[in-house]
């Protein structure tokens, strides 16, 4: 037994944040496995894609292009911005990590709504700084509240928009009266990683608001509707005050050859790709409709998820889910999200979810 007086000294901070524990599999009677519980495309790669990384993947003895160069030339190029605004990291919460570790300090507060993307919490204690979190109105984010929540001391203010697990979506006319009064000295940081499925014409584009702010950044993957969650691939749009500044935070080579190469066939095959966007689209509403017609409380949903307010059912409902081999995202007390996946993944997922909401 090794004694722990022996052990070297570690952050008080990680003794609040909970060990990694590996999602459970689950298994429905016939053998099937549906995981609903993260918000992946349900589709595998295209064929175009594969191809490009198993290309890629002869190169594999040498280091990556740390500027990932050509994916940020053709990223620029695709969203009508400079190349210094444009940055790659290992997916876009590897530039949130990058991000905090630009601002955040002990001292410094981040502002976020909550209940909002489960990292939040996680990667701000890591950084040294506070989290501040402000209550969600109506299962959507309270920005008059964020702005009261600002102090002197804050260096950020993160919007999820969509939010993760609501769906819900701030519109544009009250993100713009929000960043005109956000103090100049504070980042805003609209995470942006459902973007593709938004399909509310109020709801605003970052990378069309950030342009004439100095102080806003947009964060985009290509995890969830390019279907590439696995290479960790994510980018940042932003003035180049900030993006210089968190270029010098990234791992070196963090955004893998592979992954780069990846980034510049979806690009390329962007048409098909938002096809199935498309499709999961259809599939939202229709599961949404289906949800509300069986009794289920289900805010609209602008993302590739539903968000379920199951209240002291929530562990109880994700049990039911399970026992057919459908894994969804509880958070006791308070709800459960269920991604949108294959229509038959759905279907299954529907059969449990009137089922219970008839018994309840
Ligand atoms: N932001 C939000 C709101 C998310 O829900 C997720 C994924 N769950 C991410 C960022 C992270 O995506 P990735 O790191 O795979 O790009």
């Amino acid at each position: 037994m090794v004694s722990e007086s022996k052990s070297p000294y570690l952050r008080a901070v990680l003794e609040s944040i909970p060990a990694y524990k590996p999602g459970r599999k689950v298994v429905g009677p016939d053998g099937r496995s549906m995981k609903l519980s993260s918000n992946e495309s349900p589709y595998g790669p295209l064929p175009s894609v594969r191809e490009a990384i198993a290309r890629a993947a002869a190169d594999l003895n040498r280091y990556p292009d740390p500027g990932s160069t050509e994916l940020v030339t053709r990223l620029a190029a695709h969203l009508g911005v400079p190349e210094e605004h444009v940055t790659l990291g290992a997916g876009s919460v590897g530039l949130l990590q990058q991000l905090l570790a630009t601002v955040g300090e002990p001292g410094a507060e981040i502002v976020y709504a909550w209940r909002s993307f489960e990292a939040y919490p996680l990667l701000v204690g890591l950084s040294g700084a506070e989290s501040v979190q402000v209550p969600l109105k109506d299962e959507t984010h309270d920005l008059e509240a964020l702005l009261d929540a600002i102090t002197d001391d804050t260096r950020m203010v993160l919007v999820c928009n969509p939010n993760n697990p609501t769906g819900t979506t701030v519109r544009e006319r009250e993100l713009v009266d929000f960043l005109d009064r956000v103090p100049d000295h504070v980042l805003v940081v609209l995470d942006e990683a459902y973007r593709e499925y938004v399909r509310d014409a109020q709801t605003p584009d970052g990378v069309a608001l950030y342009a004439d702010r100095p102080n806003v950044a947009v964060l985009r993957t290509f995890s969830k509707a390019y279907g590439l969650a696995a290479v960790r691939l994510g980018f940042l749009v932003a003035h180049p005050h900030v993006t210089a500044a968190v270029q010098k935070t990234l791992v070196p080579f963090a955004v893998n050859h592979l992954a780069q190469a990846a980034g510049i066939a979806s690009l390329d095959a962007e048409d098909e790709l938002l096809e199935r966007v498309a499709t999961t689209v259809k599939e939202r509403e229709r599961v949404r409709e289906a949800l509300l017609a069986s009794g289920w409380t289900v805010p609209p949903t602008e993302a590739n998820f539903v968000w379920l307010r199951a209240g002291q059912d929530t562990l109880d409902f994700a049990a039911a889910c399970a026992e057919v081999g459908v894994s969804v995202r509880p958070f006791d007390g308070e709800g459960v999200r269920v991604s949108i996946g294959t229509p038959e993944e759905n279907d299954t997922f529907l059969a449990v979810a009137t089922t219970y909401a008839k018994r309840r």
